[in-house]
């Protein structure tokens, strides 16, 4: 089975879900479901926890009534994303890189993210949008790195990828290519020798960040992947976000940081929830996150302890909280 054929199966419906894992079929706020469609793939699911509905994946995409309270504070745009928008399907923030929003959708939705409520429709990058975006890229000299984000931009198939890519190494002054995605962790399938050898044969240097918040998300596919991707140089980092009742607590954060090590990745950032409306659930204060990071700091070496971080709108940088 491909990639593909995993992407289109799965779960889109709470319902079958918990059936799957054989868990009270009413479990769910239809409200939330009908806001943020559910969306697992199977292999995913399989590494939850049979008639746990406590299981810290499941938490991460089981739409559930928290979801429908509103909170002060929290809101549809919490990093002004919008203003942001250089060109549609691109932010221009920081010195040296610009984010860009390859792919408008994810293989699996995580009820903690922004992307529940950003305005994909104005923002779907077509053709049009490439070029306007890789001219951008081409005259600004001070942009060395191009981060691919969504969404997820493993959505795009390996040719669709190659074409961009093909055209970004035109561009002199870029030298890095970042991949800020999570199909290789809910699909591992997706790191095929297509995508490995789309990276070996290209001159810019390659970062895959994974999203991976809990060790129970690692298997032993996933290393695979990243193992042929370390084989041809590609440095493969991971970030968190430090979620209620999914992470939060020291022998969690500890056991993934471990888990993450034997798999062949390094932590790169813990973050903050960004204060999404509809998340609120999920948060945890700024002063418990801070507890949790000097436990981890206390157990682990310094290279798997990842920088704890927020992103407040109108910085130049993630914000390190110590
Ligand atoms: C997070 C982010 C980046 C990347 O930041 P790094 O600190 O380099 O990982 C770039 N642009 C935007 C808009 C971001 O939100
Ligand atoms: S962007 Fe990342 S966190 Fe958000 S739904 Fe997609 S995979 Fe999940």
């Amino acid at each position: 089975m491909t990639w593909q054929h995993e992407l289109q199966g799965g779960f889109h419906s709470p319902r079958t879900l918990l059936n799957f894992l054989e868990l009270d079929e009413k479990g769910f706020s239809i409200a939330a479901d009908k806001q943020f469609q559910t969306r697992v793939p199977l292999s995913f699911a399989k590494r939850m926890i049979k008639g746990n509905s406590n299981c810290p994946l499941l938490r991460q995409v089981l739409p559930i009534a928290d979801e429908e309270l509103e909170t002060e504070g929290f809101s549809l745009d919490p990093l002004s994303e919008r203003e942001f928008n250089a060109t549609p399907g691109m932010l221009h923030k920081y010195h040296g890189r610009v984010l860009v929003m390859l792919a408008t959708s994810c293989a699996i939705n995580c009820r903690y993210c922004f992307r529940r409520h950003f305005p994909y429709q104005d923002n779907r990058v077509g053709r049009r949008q490439w070029l306007e975006i890789l001219d951008y890229i081409a005259t600004r000299e001070d942009i060395h790195e191009v981060i691919l984000s969504g969404g997820d931009p493993l959505m795009h198939s390996n040719h669709k990828l190659r074409e961009f890519l093909e055209r970004l190494t035109e561009i002199k002054h870029v030298e890095t290519v970042r991949f800020h995605t999570r199909l290789p962790v809910v699909i591992p399938s997706r790191i095929d020798d297509d995508f490995i050898k789309l990276l070996a044969s290209s001159r810019l240097k390659a970062v895959m960040v994974y999203h991976i918040n809990h060790h129970q998300e690692l298997c032993d596919e996933i290393k695979l992947g990243v193992d042929a991707l370390r084989r041809h140089q590609v440095v493969v980092l991971n970030q968190a976000v430090l979620l209620s009742g999914v992470n939060d607590s020291e022998d969690v954060l500890v056991n993934l940081s471990h888990a993450l090590w034997r798999h062949g990745i390094l932590p790169y950032y813990l973050h903050l929830l960004d204060k999404t409306q509809h998340t609120s659930h999920f948060e945890i204060k700024k002063e418990k996150a801070l507890l949790l990071f000097k436990a981890m700091q206390s157990k682990l070496p310094g290279y798997l302890v990842p920088k704890l971080v927020r992103e407040d709108s109108y910085q130049k940088s993630k914000t390190w909280i110590f």
